[in-house]
């Protein structure tokens, strides 16, 4: 037995899944594959409490605790190659890429200037563009500038004809010749899986008009321009001309019920910037319940919802963008004008889970998610036994059930460790308040859909 736990995944569910293993008194190992950890909400919220507040100058909380807790190995750039074993007792091999640069980077940008190479920032949902060595974000963790070596002059360790960064560095942060890759091993007791999910790009859209014309965007990136960090610093802005745009149209197609209330919560903080006209307008048939919801989203914020059909957009018109739709409640066929059209992205299982699945030999869904064996109704429990599952792993969540899942991911997780090396006494966090919240009547469901819904948009 060991006290150790593996987490796959540092976005909101990995990292307050550590912590909750961390507090407990076990050792945990985070492996995210990307080059920070921190997943959307890192990227995508502005005021998220999971990880403190983002607002200028404030502290990160959660971001700030990982990084001083001893007890957590915070593996980046890193993927798992094998998990041999059983519940106690895993053998996990994990390979990370290189970075290059070193925790003696400051951050002092003099690199990011001098570097050749452009490419679109993900982080900035491509609104942006970065260097071959850059950081993805203002505030980060870990800290240090990264090198996107698949896209720098340089190929380690034979051929560097550029060096331009090394050059300029003042803090001999940038080395070349650190190991392209290295392999780790670790003994765990408990496997949580946290992959996130992958949000659907503007590609997917192009039927509705994505691509024709700067002010069509996706919610994605309607979202990235809507937060402080952002490009726009915080404001909605038409990428066109960068006016404020006085006029939206919401258009959304199929959606789940994750993108109503991400939908939601853009008009909630639209209507706050004072857009004067907001309209949301669904192509699909929406299940009756989601379909309620919407609409008491859009009573409670005075926008018009509609079920309709047959839309288009004319990105050739003058301005404002002209729109063409039937209204299926009034049969009407509608044209009218939009400063900004958003085309609501939705999200689907993360890009890596196929593979991820495979190795660790738990089954997906006929959704693409993890499938939970869910005979102890935590909603955590994989076809694997001592192999968890938190946050969007197992389907669209919003922030609060995500934390929940966490929270019962390393509850669970916690049982196949060595009790005698955990602390005594502990006690999972926010456990009472769970049980209290837990809904028993269809009002009370309701009631505590809204609940999450409203905590969702406080959050922003
Ligand atoms: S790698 Fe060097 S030059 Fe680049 S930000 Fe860090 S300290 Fe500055
Ligand atoms: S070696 Fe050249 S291309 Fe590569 S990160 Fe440095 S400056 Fe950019």
């Amino acid at each position: 037995m060991t006290d150790s736990i593996l987490i796959v995944g540092g976005g909101v569910a990995g990292l307050n899944a550590a912590m909750e293993c961390a507090d407990a008194g076990a050792r945990v190992h985070l492996v995210e594959r990307g080059p920070i950890v921190g997943g959307k909400l890192a990227a995508t919220m502005t005021k998220a409490p999971a990880i403190g507040d983002r607002s200028e100058g404030e502290a990160i909380p959660l971001l700030e605790a990982l990084e001083k807790n001893e007890k957590i190995e915070i593996l980046t750039l890193s993927s798992l190659e094998s998990i041999e074993g059983g519940p106690g007792n895993f053998d996990v091999v994990i390979r990370q890429r290189g970075r290059f640069v070193t925790d003696a980077c400051t951050r002092c940008k003099l690199c990011h200037k001098v570097c050749p190479v452009v490419e679109a920032n993900d982080y900035d949902a491509g609104l942006t563009f970065r260097k071959a060595i850059y950081t993805p974000l203002p505030e980060t963790l870990p800290q240090e500038y990264v090198i996107d070596i698949d896209n720098c002059l340089n190929s380690p360790p034979n051929y560097l004809p550029c060096q331009k960064c090394v050059e300029i560095c003042e803090d001999d942060a940038i080395h070349f010749d650190l190991p392209v890759e290295t392999v780790h091993e670790r003994h765990v007791g408990a496997v949580i899986l946290a992959p996130g999910f992958q949000i659907e790009d503007g590609a997917a859209l192009a039927d509705l008009g994505y691509g024709s014309h700067a002010d069509i965007v996706t919610s994605a990136e309607l979202q990235r321009l809507m937060e402080s960090p952002g490009p726009t610093g915080g404001y909605a802005s038409k990428l066109s001309e960068e006016e404020y745009p006085e006029s939206i149209l919401f258009v959304m197609d199929n959606p789940s019920q994750f993108a109503l209330y991400i939908a939601a919560s853009q008009v909630h903080q639209l209507l706050e910037q004072d857009v004067e006209k907001i309209a949301v307008i669904v192509l699909s048939q929406l299940k009756e319940n989601d379909y309620a919801e919407a609409q008491q989203i859009a009573e409670k914020f005075g926008v018009e919802v509609c079920p309709a059909t047959m839309f288009e957009v004319d990105a050739e018109a003058e301005e404002p963008l002209g729109v063409a739709y039937q209204n299926l409640t009034t049969q009407r066929y509608v044209r009218d004008r939009y400063d900004m059209v958003v085309l609501c992205s939705d999200v689907g299982p993360s890009d890596g889970l196929p593979e991820l699945a495979e190795l660790a030999e738990v089954e997906l869904a006929g959704s693409g998610y993890v499938s939970v064996a869910d005979a102890d109704g935590s909603g955590v429990t994989t076809t694997r036994p001592g192999i968890l599952v938190a946050g969007c792993g197992s389907g669209p969540k919003n922030i609060k059930a995500s934390l929940e899942t966490a929270r019962a991911a390393a509850g669970d997780a916690l049982a196949n460790l060595d009790q005698r090396l955990l602390r005594e006494g502990y006690v999972p966090q926010g456990e009472a308040e769970a049980d209290a919240e837990a809904p028993q009547t269809d009002e009370e469901k309701r009631a505590l859909i809204e609940k999450m819904l409203y905590a969702l948009l406080d959050q922003r």
